[in-house]
């Protein structure tokens, strides 16, 4: 199969980024599939055109349904807000269409295990956006701890902070509603999903959630406000499976943080730092060395660090967020083509979720919740 053919719904913020990563990934990854822009839709068809035109889809839709259904569609890609996923990803299942879904994949683990189980009864490959975790280097760090080159995992502190919610004015949006809103389902899955990929398993849970901003405007600028459903922060204590504890931190109205993605992972051999926001650097403390010059060294991305060749053949020149969203969709198209599983898939993106429900759960009843 060399040409795969796309439908895009939603052109916001995500819906620009999966457009970057189609038109890119036959040129970086030739190995592979090529993009086809068949059908994008948005709410209105003025959207959908703008869209269309702007990222060179061959039609410009205001039905969803219909892009799903285009008979030169092959694959799904769906950026809406999060309420709106399970019933777009069931239609595009329904249809036999392979679905790349951006997370979180459903508002509740209940919605995102139905999507799962649609899935896995039909023959189609899912992806959910977690992007993240498609670094190299993130791939590099799960390696060396499956490796045990960090020894024993003894402590994962991880955090995702940002400040888009830091304004009280900014106005109330689908992130502020209870049906799939809230710094943890939104950012806080993020950390959730890298420490899963890292260390496996989470099977206990205590958390704390928090709103800071109790109101918000109803529109951008209006004296009429709406109040919050929704956590602004939250902060949990971990146990994973493999044994070991953690903490993991998620607010959106962290001023001054603009991607603080970030975790300090400690080993009895050795330590992993990591910062999103320094994306193409991951530090490593190896312990037993000589003690004067004992320190983290610095890990710089390049071409040894597999597929950063595909998309530039010198190191230290950097990869960034539109790229990693590009080798999430070549690894995705890579699957379809019957290439190596690919992940996360849907089953992953419900097993976080489990994680994020579960630490709503222990924040309202001031309990420990075992998964
Ligand atoms: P956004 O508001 O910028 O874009 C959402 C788009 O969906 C808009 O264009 C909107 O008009 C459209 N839409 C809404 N209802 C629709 C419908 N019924 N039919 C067709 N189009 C419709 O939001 P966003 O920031 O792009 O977030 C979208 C999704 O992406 C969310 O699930 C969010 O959690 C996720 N996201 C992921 C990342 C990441 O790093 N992977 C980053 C940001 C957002």
């Amino acid at each position: 199969m060399k040409e795969l053919g796309v439908a895009l719904i939603g052109t916001g913020f995500m819906g620009m980024s999966h457009a970057f990563a189609y038109r890119a990934v036959g040129a970086m990854f030739p190995h592979g599939p090529r993009a086809r822009l068949v059908a994008v839709a948005d709410l209105t068809d003025q959207a959908a055109h703008a869209a269309a035109r702007q990222y060179g889809f061959e039609a410009a839709l205001s039905d969803w349904r219909q892009a799903i259904h285009h008979p030169a569609v092959d694959v799904v890609s769906i950026t809406t807000p999060n309420a709106l996923h399970k019933e777009m990803a069931l239609e595009a299942i329904a249809a036999g269409k392979h679905v790349l879904c951006e997370k979180p994949l459903a508002p509740t683990s209940a919605d995102a295990l139905e999507m799962l189980r649609a899935a896995e009864a039909s023959q189609v490959v899912t992806q959910v956006g977690y992007n993240y975790i498609q670094n190299p280097l993130l791939q590099l760090a799960r390696d060396m701890v499956a490796a045990g080159e960090l020894g024993d995992i003894t402590d994962f502190r991880g955090i995702h902070a940002e400040d888009y919610m830091a304004d009280p004015e900014v106005p109330f949006s689908f992130r502020l509603a209870r049906q799939g809103g809230g710094a943890l389902a939104d950012i806080g899955s993020h950390i959730i999903g890298m420490a899963r990929f890292l260390l496996g398993p989470i099977t206990e849970v205590y958390a704390q959630l928090e709103t800071v901003v109790g109101s918000r405007p109803v529109e951008r600028g209006s004296a009429q406000r709406r109040a919050v459903e929704v956590d602004d922060v939250a902060r949990l204590m971990l146990r994973f499976a493999r044994g070991c504890g953690g903490a993991i931190h998620a607010n959106w109205a962290a001023t001054g943080r603009k991607m603080h993605l970030a975790f300090e992972l400690t080993g009895s051999k050795g330590a992993l730092v990591f910062n999103q926001e320094r994306l193409n650097e991951l530090l490593y403390y190896r312990s037993g060395g000589d003690s004067r010059t004992a320190g983290f060294v610095r890990i710089e991305a390049g071409p040894q660090h597999p597929p950063y060749a595909n998309l530039c053949v010198a190191g230290g020149h950097q990869l960034g967020f539109n790229e990693l969203k590009t080798i999430e969709v070549a690894r995705f198209f890579d699957a379809i083509q019957g290439g190596p599983k690919n992940f996360p898939d849907f089953r992953e993106g419900w097993a976080i979720q489990t994680v994020v429900d579960a630490a709503m759960q222990s924040s309202r009843n001031k309990a420990w919740v075992t998964l």
